[in-house]
């Protein structure tokens, strides 16, 4: 216990001890340390597998917090105001937190500095998110990179800040300031009776992330690059769950495949560009924001996408398409709040061309489900197979869910874990899809398989002939 004023460590999307500089920095300042999470209007706002899955973390990091001797405070409203109220009940002289980049959180964090400042209040925002802040990598012209390879090039061989250890024991303040209650906040609520579900495909805290990290190091990165685009398979890290809620750090992810590399891991250098394309999308995202909101490519802003909630597009969200592929992905996101990036890739394309519905009404859907949900690479990832981003794809490029399958998944292994119909003793992990999704969508195992919702080649060409009369309008 000590009688020094307290500071105050704003915990955000930052759930870990080990390599958190805005942690370290409320330590080394030698000051009692108070953890605070504030549920404010932007957390309030989320989707709801997001918001779910942030409280697991936060109990879970609670946890973690008192085995260190500490506490975590929490508490409700708009921050700058629950700020200044526990600053003024405990004396708090300092506050620091790890920086956000989407357009919203850039705006409430500058405001709170201003503010706090003006009281007298240190306040300091940390790195620790991103390897690279966006603003420190920029072309030779002196703009954003707009283009993945060249942004690749120009950041490879930088130097990545070290990892900083966790601390040992938090010093206490010496009194605790009151804290709500989590159960209070109901935070799975709009998971309907599909949380118990997701909850047991979650992969909670920053023990299991660094667990993670070295088993994919140690079995898996050799052939990531050649077996990386198999949904069936476990060949992929696994890591963005616990990456979008800071339980793990990029830099640890990025040191320890370095390692890799060096020690003759093939595909670890594949693994390294991957972890670089969230750099991009964080990139892009804080250079410009309207990647979130509008169609990248000006000239996509009037594509004749519909933006309605059409019985296909709900065959869509519910795994119905009658598309192997597409519905096996579309139920493995409703059943972990994960899914495949090849996945994604396909149910995207099948979207935002045979379904010829705006990238947004997908990204919306994917925020509301994604446990990994992540606002830069979900944006980036929508405009990216829509055509309509940066460095897309291009439009003409419709994925054959068909052909994606006997390529990806030759012996239906992925479709056979998540669609039951068809099935004599189908696996648990397709039955939990009739237990996750809502009874008002009214399925059941036992039904029959799904009819397809659009022929793949009426599909392919309605999307084709509105991608060429729109060239031609331009
Ligand atoms: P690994 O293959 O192990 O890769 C390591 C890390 O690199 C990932 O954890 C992730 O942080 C990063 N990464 C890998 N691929 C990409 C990519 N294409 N774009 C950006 N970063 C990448 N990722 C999210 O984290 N949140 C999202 O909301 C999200 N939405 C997406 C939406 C669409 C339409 C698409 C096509 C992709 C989206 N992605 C998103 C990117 C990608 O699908 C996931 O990051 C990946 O599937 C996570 O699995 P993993 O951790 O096993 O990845």
């Amino acid at each position: 216990m000590s009688s020094r004023a307290p500071v105050i460590w704003w915990i955000r999307r930052d759930l870990r001890l080990c390599d958190n500089p805005a942690l370290t920095a409320a330590v080394n300042s030698g000051a009692p340390v108070l953890p605070v999470y504030i549920l404010d209007e932007q957390d309030e706002a989320l989707g709801a597998a997001p918001k779910f899955r942030l409280g697991l973390g936060l109990e879970h990091f609670a946890q973690q917090l008192a085995k260190a001797g500490s506490r975590l405070i929490l508490r409700r409203g708009k921050a700058l105001e629950v700020l200044q109220d526990l600053i003024a009940e405990t004396g708090a002289g300092a506050v620091h937190w790890s920086r956000h980049y989407d357009p919203q959180a850039i705006t409430r964090d500058s405001e709170i500095k201003q503010q706090l400042k003006e009281q007298g209040v240190e306040v300091k925002s940390h790195g620790g998110r991103l390897l690279f802040e966006p603003w420190t990598v920029e072309t030779k012209a002196g703009g954003m990179y707009k283009v993945y390879t060249p942004f690749w090039k120009a950041v490879r061989s930088r130097d990545v800040d070290s990892l900083l250890p966790a601390p040992g024991n938090l010093a206490a303040p010496d009194s605790w300031p009151a804290s709500e209650d989590l159960a209070d906040w109901h935070m799975g609520a709009a998971m309907r009776r599909g949380a118990d579900v997701v909850a047991r495909y979650c992969r909670l805290g920053e023990a299991a992330a660094q667990a993670r990290l070295e088993a994919f190091l140690e079995d898996s990165v050799e052939d990531y690059k050649a077996r990386r685009d198999y949904p069936a398979e476990d060949a992929t890290s696994g890591l963005s769950e616990n990456l979008a809620w800071g339980e793990i750090s990029p830099h640890r992810m990025w040191h320890q495949g370095s390692a890799a590399m060096e020690r003759g891991g093939k595909g670890a250098e594949h693994f390294l560009k991957e972890i670089v394309w969230r750099e991009f999308a964080y990139h892009l995202m804080y250079n410009s924001p309207r990647i979130l909101t509008k169609s990248w490519r000006e000239e996509w802003q009037e594509f004749p996408w519909s933006e309605k909630i059409t019985p296909q597009v709900q065959a869509w969200q519910r795994g119905q398409t009658g598309y192997g592929f597409v519905d096996a992905a579309m139920r493995e996101l409703y059943v972990t709040g994960k899914m495949h990036n090849r996945a994604r890739m396909i149910v995207a394309s099948f979207l935002t061309k045979h379904l010829m519905t705006h990238w947004k009404i997908g990204m919306d859907w994917f925020a509301d489900t994604l446990v990994d949900w992540d606002p830069a690479s979900n944006a980036l990832g929508w405009q990216w197979v829509a055509g309509s981003g940066p460095d897309a794809a291009p439009f003409f490029r419709v994925f054959n869910p068909s052909g994606q399958l006997d390529k990806f998944d030759p012996e239906g292994a992925y479709t056979g874990r998540w669609i039951a119909e068809g099935q004599d003793k189908p696996p648990q992990t397709a039955l939990d899809f009739f237990d996750a999704a809502p009874l008002s969508w009214g399925l059941a195992a036992g039904m029959p398989p799904a009819e397809p919702v659009v022929s793949l080649q009426a599909g392919r060409d309605r999307a084709l002939t509105a991608y060429h009369e729109a060239r031609e309008n331009r």
